[in-house]
């Protein structure tokens, strides 16, 4: 677009950008970096463009019709990543792999669990990414400050006392701003040897339990509220295989959906309400999708 404050891409297929390879295209993508973006919003506001958000595409179905806006992609140029005074500082599109071994190649432990996660840092922050419900291996707990954008072009930063937290979830996401940048903290200084043999363990207990074969977003469902995984229930009830289209419940890990060929976020939508209401049905529980569905609906 002419007035564009930086080059844009015009409909541009997103479904390579995610990992489940889902979703139609967007009107209008940017790759800016951080300086670029209050710019940028200010452009996209007097144009009238919806803006969204994209990382590494990992926690998101993105609707087949795509995204009519702009989307602003964050992992290709918002990438620095630095040790300063006593913290990390890492900007949004840092993926985690690369912060846990930065962090392991400092000396310094917490970061191991971060290998297997293959989103981004400002994603993470506001997701709250982690392990499961209750462990204290989650992204806020590393977090001192995060830098926030928001749409209106102002920033602000909040330390994590400040952020409205809990299991898979920051009030981040209501707001819709932008982590634009996060410092971590640099407390429990490690044994290097002890650190990678870790960081190693975390990537073969994901070989051994997860389907890493096929296009997938991870989890598709938050824990249930007592912590049970959702796995656990969408198992009992039999719906391990269970296809719709090209989308498939994981045979190896239940509370996974597969894009075995061709599926379509319309496909993953049904195949997600069948797993739904069969789990009400049956448990009297209300499973909450974990992942995010991006759309131009109103
Ligand atoms: C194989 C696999 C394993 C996984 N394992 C885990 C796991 O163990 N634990 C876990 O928590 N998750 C896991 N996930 C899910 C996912 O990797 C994480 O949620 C990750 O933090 C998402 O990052 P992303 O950059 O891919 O986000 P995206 O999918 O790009 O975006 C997710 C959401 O965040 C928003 N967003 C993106 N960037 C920003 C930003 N800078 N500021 C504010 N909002 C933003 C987007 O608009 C969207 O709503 C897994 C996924 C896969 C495919």
């Amino acid at each position: 677009m002419p007035s564009a404050p930086i080059p844009l891409r015009e409909h541009v297929p997103l479904a390579p950008l995610t990992t489940w390879r889902i979703g139609g295209p967007a009107r209008w993508l940017a790759e800016p970096s951080s300086e670029q973006i209050p710019a940028l919003l200010q452009w996209a506001r007097a144009e009238g463009l919806r803006v969204w958000w994209l990382g590494r595409g990992s926690n998101v179905l993105i609707d087949d019709a795509g995204l009519d806006g702009l989307v602003i992609l964050t992992r290709d140029k918002m990438t620095r990543l630095e040790r300063k005074g006593d913290c990390i500082e890492a900007e949004a599109g840092v993926s985690l792999p690369r912060l846990a071994k930065f962090a392991a190649h400092e000396g310094y432990a917490g970061y191991e669990f971060l290998i297997g996660i293959p989103g981004t840092v400002g994603a993470a922050v506001a997701i709250n990414a982690g392990f499961k419900q209750g462990d204290p291996r989650h992204m806020l707990a590393l977090v001192q400050e995060a830098d926030l954008l928001a749409l209106d072009g102002s920033t602000r930063t909040v330390t994590m006392q400040e952020v409205n937290a809990r299991y898979r979830y920051t009030d981040i996401l209501e707001t819709e701003e932008l982590v634009l940048r996060a410092r971590l903290k640099l407390e429990r200084v490690g044994d290097p040897e002890q650190i990678r043999s870790e960081t190693r363990e975390h990537l073969l207990q994901r070989k051994r339990t997860q389907p890493l074969t096929r296009p997938t977003a991870g989890s598709v469902f938050k824990a249930v509220p007592d912590g049970t995984p959702a796995a656990v229930y969408i198992d009992r009830a039999g719906l391990k295989g269970l296809q719709e289209g090209g989308a498939m419940v994981s045979p190896k890990h239940a509370n996974w959906i597969e894009n075995a060929g061709g599926a379509t976020a319309r496909d993953v939508l049904h195949l997600v309400e069948i797993v739904q209401e069969k789990v009400q049905a049956e448990f009297d529980l209300d499973l909450e999708p974990e992942i995010r569905y991006l759309h131009s609906n109103v």
